[in-house]
This record gives C-alpha cells, sequence and structure tokens, in this order.
C-alpha cells in the first residue's frame, strides 16, 4: 500500500544498532525532515557488542546476554531523534544474531547473520521492499565498509534482495562511502586529538573505505540536521562513549564533518550533480521526484 506514503521513499539496510546513525545519521534526518518516507531495516540486535556503560556490563553475551534487548530500546530512541518512524528488524527483531568479529567462535552461532541463508534473509527484505516500493536504497560495499561479518552479509543481502523484487526494486542503490580528501583533511586535523581514529594509519589509501574522489557519486549535506545526528549518537550510550573520538571531531568541527556524508553508487544513474567531481546532493535526483518546494521549513 504505496498509495498512503509520501512521494519519495527511502530504504536502507544497516547491520547493528549504531551504524545507522555513524554512517546515515544526517541522510536519515534530512529526508525524514524534508517529507520523505525513511524506512530503516537493521539485520541483528548487535547482542556482540561491547558495553560502555559500566553499571550495563553484566548484559554482555557472555554474562546475562541482554545487550541485544537493550540495544533494540537505544535504536528506537535514536530513530525518535532522527525523525524516523518507520523502523523494523530482518525477519522480526531477535531473527539474526550478531556474528561478532571476523573469526570469533560467535561467527558459528545457529542463528548468526553471518551464516544467514542468502536467499531466506533476503526474502524477508523482498517483503518490505514490495510494500514500501522504495525508489532508493542505502547500504554498504562488498566489504561491509569495514570488513565486519555482519556489515559484508547485509550487503550481500540488500543486493540479493533488489535483484528479487524485480520491478519493485529500488530504482538507485548506493554503498557508503568516504572520499580520500576527506580522509586526508581527517587525518592532518585529528592528529592532536587524544583519541585519534586515525592512530597507527600512515597512508589514507590504507583505510578500507575510500575512495578516489571522483568515484563518489553523491555528497550528502546535512550539516542542518547535525545536531539530531549527535542526539542519536547519544541515545547510543552502550556503544559510542561519552570519551569517543566522534564527540572529539564533533566538538572541533561541527556538523562540518559529522553532518556530511558520502556515497558511491552501485545501481542506477547519478542525478545532476556539482562541483569538481560532479558530486549528487540529492539520492533521489534524476527520478523526476524533486523534493516538494518549502518541505524543508513545513515540516520543522
Ligand atoms: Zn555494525
Amino acid at each position: 500500500m504505496t498509495d498512503a506514503l509520501p512521494a519519495r521513499r527511502l530504504l536502507l539496510v544497516h547491520a547493528h544498532p549504531d551504524d545507522e546513525v555513524t554512517g546515515t545519521g544526517a541522510t536519515m534526518a534530512h529526508y525524514a525532515a524534508t517529507g520523505a518516507h525513511v524506512t530503516l531495516v537493521t539485520c541483528t540486535l548487535g547482542e556482540e557488542g561491547e558495553i560502555h556503560v559500566p553499571e550495563l556490563a553484566q548484559l554482555e553475551a557472555a554474562q546475562a546476554d541482554q545487550l541485544g534487548g537493550y540495544r533494540l530500546v537505544e535504536l528506537s530512541r535514536a530513530c525518535a531523534e532522527l525523525g524516523v518512524t518507520d523502523h523494523r528488524f530482518l525477519g522480526g527483531a531477535g531473527r539474526y544474531r550478531d556474528s561478532g568479529m571476523m573469526g570469533l567462535p560467535t561467527n558459528d552461532h545457529e542463528r548468526a547473520f553471518w551464516r544467514a541463508d542468502l536467499d531466506e534473509a533476503a526474502a524477508h527484505l523482498v517483503e518490505i521492499i514490495r510494500e514500501i516500493k522504495p525508489q532508493v536504497m542505502i547500504t554498504y560495499d562488498p566489504n561491509g565498509f569495514y570488513g565486519h561479518p555482519d556489515h559484508i552479509q547485509a550487503h550481500r543481502v540488500a543486493m540479493r534482495a533488489a535483484e528479487l523484487a524485480g520491478a519493485d526494486a529500488p530504482q538507485k542503490i548506493y554503498w557508503t562511502a568516504m572520499p580520500l580528501s576527506v580522509l586526508r583533511d581527517g587525518m592532518d586535523a585529528f592528529r592532536e586529538l587524544s583519541d585519534n581514529p586515525f592512530a597507527g594509519v600512515e597512508n589514507v589509501e590504507d583505510l578500507p573505505f575510500g575512495h578516489a574522489d571522483d568515484e563518489i557519486a553523491a555528497r550528502m549535506d546535512g550539516t542542518d540536521y547535525y545536531q539530531q545526528k549527535m542526539a542519536a549518537m547519544r541515545a547510543h550510550a552502550t556503544q559510542i562513549p561519552d570519551n569517543s573520538w566522534l564527540y572529539g571531531i564533533a566538538g572541533d568541527f561541527g556538523g562540518e564533518f559529522m553532518g556530511v556524508e558520502y556515497f558511491t553508487i552501485a545501481k542506477g544513474e547519478r542525478g545532476p550533480g556539482e562541483g569538481p567531481h560532479n558530486w549528487e546532493s540529492d539520492l533521489f535526483g534524476g527520478l523526476g521526484l524533486e523534493q516538494p518546494a518549502g518541505a524543508d521549513e513545513a515540516s520543522r
């Protein structure tokens, strides 16, 4: 029943609660605020995450194994901060379990997402695609942005679902990415931070998620929504410690860094672009679904 939904519909497929914010939070907030329908599908509950809130340490998988249920609540708070109301878990909450980092015994858990049957997992997503008929989908690249098994699997499931959805498949598919120029600037700028995310990195080219600037298709300017992104990050308190470099960056550079998100395009034609690399500024560009005039102000 897409009749009742807004004209522009965006689907995001992420691996764990909190991935939606760090990689795509500003983009989600931007589209939610400008009248698009934003659907977030999270594939696992993130049961194997570390816990950065000391009072909650015993929720960990090796003890009470209740972190997943707690992160479900963190995720719904984060979505509320981003203005996103349509959030689902792939196959329902608890169907697939966080696989943990690559090579750990948790990869072999019977419900580990890493072990999921690809077509069965994709079928859950196809159901959602048929219901919403999103024109644009966002997920990770084949390496899952940085190699976590659940991120790689989320990529595979999303791409397989797009194949299986036939005529209902999204017309454009984007993968999260970082331009090398931004990584280089970041490396210089963060050199003095005590919690420097680039510590030990000699060459930004060695980072798994860097792309030459001309391989980037879209630059989403969500600086207006950067406060919402920060609030959504704070909602994931078990995962993002107060002293995280993410907050350090935010304090030093504000929306300039945290509010801007980049994508490569995996399916569909780029819409109109701007700047030296002709980057799109609207993921719906070229689809004849321009943002309704005044939508930005009207919805705030
Ligand atoms: Zn993740």
